[in-house]
């Protein structure tokens, strides 16, 4: 596969109002590659009044059309074109995931492009089947009921900063099938993958005012969208604080909101697992893109009769694993995102060095004397109850907790707030679909880890969130039902 090579990129603005612009104080914000600890571009760092102009704009496009009540085919081919562009700039999209947070470029190409162009495609063709209502009978034999589905309204969608690209694809797609418009807001720290989505969205044909992007810090101007009384839904992946703050802020306009919160998901192996498949799955479960993933199985429950060997053996995996360049089809593990997530990993991995076992890692790298890697790190014999076990780390660090027997899997399992996902390694289909009835999590692999598709809808349980990404659920939670009475007998 070739490999772009790293370049400095064009500054970005603002899109407000189909015309790209800078800040309304023409402040802008540094982005740092997380490889290098260079500034690659700076972007526009958006204020208020900037905010208050782009939910203006959508609020006009959705208001006057004519993309709220375009023919739904009409809307389809415009999905349809994203999605082909997609493909055809995934390079470029590509080096910017990298730049920007460190993703392993060979990773981006070979799973998160066509998953995110997928995205378009599915709610593409969701758009051509339309958003039917039903036609239905009432007390009396001469009334009848109609419903229809309609869109919301103005959509803002605040992403964080690990997966930019396919976090903000699987709210643009259903938000814009449905009819919406739409505001997005990316995290501060990774913004690039956002500007080229924003190009790609208007090069399709999108007509004007219907999608808008903002750059900026989310305290003022997350704020500012989840107060707006023009903003009818907030589309949140982040953390559960974060989150937490949103739904509070929100009650005074009464938004729809979905929630996409943090995770602790627990990996059980038991011991009749294929022991290959299941530290292959437990590898790239919690050290793919480095552990910055909401879903990383980030605490292994093991059954005390392969628990030894289990240990060892993934010990190794770590050890041996390849850490270095994102832009290095080798890399296997790329940097930390940024400095402050790379110092907060630090500190969980001397707290973890206070109250278990290091088995592997622990320590960090340079590649050309810069870069924030941590290396795979895994924690033997831990409890469940200690803080590495307790709190999201979000990094290539990894607790191993052993069990005993099915009920005590599931104890440890259940025994956290979250409920983002969890993972079961058995060679009995039986016992997997057993366990899987009873762990508190919206997404559950059975012999395998990280896998996604637009048509399997996403979501937490618990303090992990609610609402539901991908699949037909999703498109429905961006629209709304309106029901019509006629009387026949008038
Ligand atoms: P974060 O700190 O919660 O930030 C998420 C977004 O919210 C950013 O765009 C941020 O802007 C913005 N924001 C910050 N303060 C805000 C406020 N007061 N009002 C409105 N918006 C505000 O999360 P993160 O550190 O970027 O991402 C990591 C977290 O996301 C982890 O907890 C992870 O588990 C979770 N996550 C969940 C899923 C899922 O599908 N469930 C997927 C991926 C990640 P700034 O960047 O400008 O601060």
């Amino acid at each position: 596969m070739p490999v772009p090579q790293r370049r400095q990129l064009p500054k970005g603005q603002l899109l407000i109002n189909h015309q790209w612009r800078d800040a309304s104080d023409g402040a802008t914000m540094p982005i740092v590659d997380p490889t290098t600890e260079a500034v690659t571009t700076e972007v526009a760092k958006a204020t208020v009044d900037d905010v208050n102009d782009a939910v203006e704009a959508a609020h006009r496009a959705f208001e006057q059309g004519p993309w709220s009540r375009m023919h739904h085919e009409e809307r389809a081919k415009i999905l349809f074109r994203i999605a082909d562009l997609i493909d055809e700039r995934g390079e470029e999209i590509g080096l910017r995931e990298s730049m920007d947070m460190g993703m392993p470029y060979r990773d981006f190409m070979d799973i998160i492009l066509p998953h995110c162009s997928g995205l378009f495609r599915f709610f593409a063709g969701q758009a051509m089947i339309g958003m039917n209502g039903s036609y239905r009978t009432s007390y009396e034999s001469d009334v009848r009921i109609l419903t229809r589905r309609e869109p919301l309204g103005v959509v803002a969608a605040i992403t964080p900063f690990n997966f930019p690209f396919a976090l903000t694809c699987s709210k643009v797609a259903p938000a814009l099938a449905a009819g919406n418009t739409f505001v997005h807001k990316p995290a501060s720290d990774t913004p690039l993958s956002a500007l080229a989505l924003a190009q790609i969205v208007l090069d399709a044909g999108i007509p004007e005012g219907v999608y808008n992007l903002v750059t900026g810090p989310g305290g003022s101007l997350g704020d500012a969208l989840v107060k707006h009384p023009l903003v009818e839904k907030i589309a949140f992946t982040g953390s559960t604080a974060v989150g937490q703050n949103i739904i509070r802020n929100s009650a005074d306009t009464l938004k729809h909101t979905t929630m996409e919160l943090g995770g602790k998901a627990p990996h059980i192996i038991l011991a009749d697992a294929n022991l290959d498949t299941a530290l292959q799955a437990a590898f790239w479960g919690i050290f793919w893109n480095k552990g910055e993933v909401c879903v990383a199985g980030s605490r292994i429950l093991v059954e005390r009769p392969i628990y030894d060997e289990f240990v060892d053996r993934f010990a190794k995996l770590a050890q041996e694993s390849v850490l270095g360049d994102p832009l290095d089809p080798a890399t296997q593990i790329g940097p930390i995102a940024n400095r402050k997530e790379y110092e907060k990993i630090l500190g969980y991995i001397e707290s973890g060095k206070e109250t278990a076992r290091l088995a592997a890692g622990g320590g960090v790298k340079k590649v050309n004397d810069k870069g924030y890697f941590i290396e795979a790190t895994v924690f033997a014999d831990a409890a469940n109850d200690i803080k590495i076990a307790r709190e999201e780390i979000f990094g290539p660090v990894v607790p191993v907790i052993p069990f005993d027997g099915e009920e005590d899997a599931i104890r440890i399992a259940n025994d956290t707030p979250y409920g983002l996902a969890a993972g079961i390694q058995t060679s009995d289909i039986r016992r997997a679909l057993r366990l899987a009835d009873r762990i508190k999590a919206g997404t559950i692999w059975t012999d395998t880890w990280h896998k996604y598709h637009p048509n399997a809808p996403f979501g937490g349980y618990k303090m992990s969130g609610y609402g539901r990404e991908q699949g037909a659920e999703a498109l429905e939670s961006y629209t709304q039902y309106k029901t019509i009475w006629v009387n026949l007998a008038s």
